[in-house]
């Protein structure tokens, strides 16, 4: 448990930071949007013809079926789990990455899409300005799409997304987190994950032309961004 705080907000002042947000189990939460019945339930989502599961919601990691688990082996109990299982729609999730970026675009002046559920933005501002920003976009997306989210922000790509793991793994923080806030101790915690991560760390990532400041102020936040 720790605070989002830092000794000495003044300190990234005016600094540059990388946000990453993610969408929490995105392929479950994409159906939960047009099914409300599947919330606050086990859901998992198949593969191509329904052989195994390829996303599962909290609810359902939290009663201990894997990542890949064949439908076979689960069809049995799933009915005394209350545990849904859906067929992939990649057409609504393919939508709904689309409207997910789209969102974020109003939000910051660059967004480089990660995978179909991410994206890295460049954002700038104090401490606080940079808390506040990510919980204005993870409202809006929650507001506008139904899409909860995650948001990590640090120096780095690579410490963003340790960010961002931190905020889904730390229910308290309200799922977002800024690198800097964490507390040494933590960050060691959190480095030792770093071989199971995927993360892109190649500038080549970002759209061209969007490695020059564009210093100018988002709309909604009233912090500065790039
Ligand atoms: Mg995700």
């Amino acid at each position: 448990m720790y605070p989002q705080r830092v000794a000495d907000p003044t300190a990234l002042e005016g600094r540059d930071f990388i946000g990453l947000i993610d969408v929490n189990s995105f392929y479950v939460s994409a159906e939960r949007v047009f099914d409300p019945k599947l919330r606050d339930r086990p859901v998992v989502v198949l593969s191509n013809n329904d052989g195994c599961c390829v996303a599962l919601s909290r609810e359902a990691k939290a009663l201990g079926i894997p990542m890949g688990e064949p439908w076979f082996k689960l069809a049995a109990s799933a009915e005394r789990l209350n545990l849904v299982a859906k067929s992939s729609n990649y057409e609504l999730y393919g939508q709904m990455s689309d409207r997910f970026i789209s969102v974020l675009q109003d939000c910051a002046p660059e967004v480089a899409q990660y995978s179909i559920d991410e994206a890295f933005v460049k954002v700038r501002g104090t401490m606080s300005e940079l808390l506040s920003w990510a919980k204005m976009v993870k409202d809006r997306l929650w507001k506008h799409l139904g899409l909860p989210v995650c948001v990590g922000i640090g120096r780095t790509k690579v410490l963003a997304k340790l960010s961002n793991r931190a905020a889904k793994k730390l229910d308290h923080l309200g799922g977002v987190c800024v690198w800097e806030s964490v507390p040494e101790r933590h960050r060691e915690q959190l480095l030792s994950t770093l071989p199971s991560m995927r993360c892109g760390g190649s500038p080549a990532a970002w759209p061209s032309g969007s490695t020059q400041w564009a210093s100018r102020r988002s709309n909604s936040s009233g912090m500065l961004t790039r």
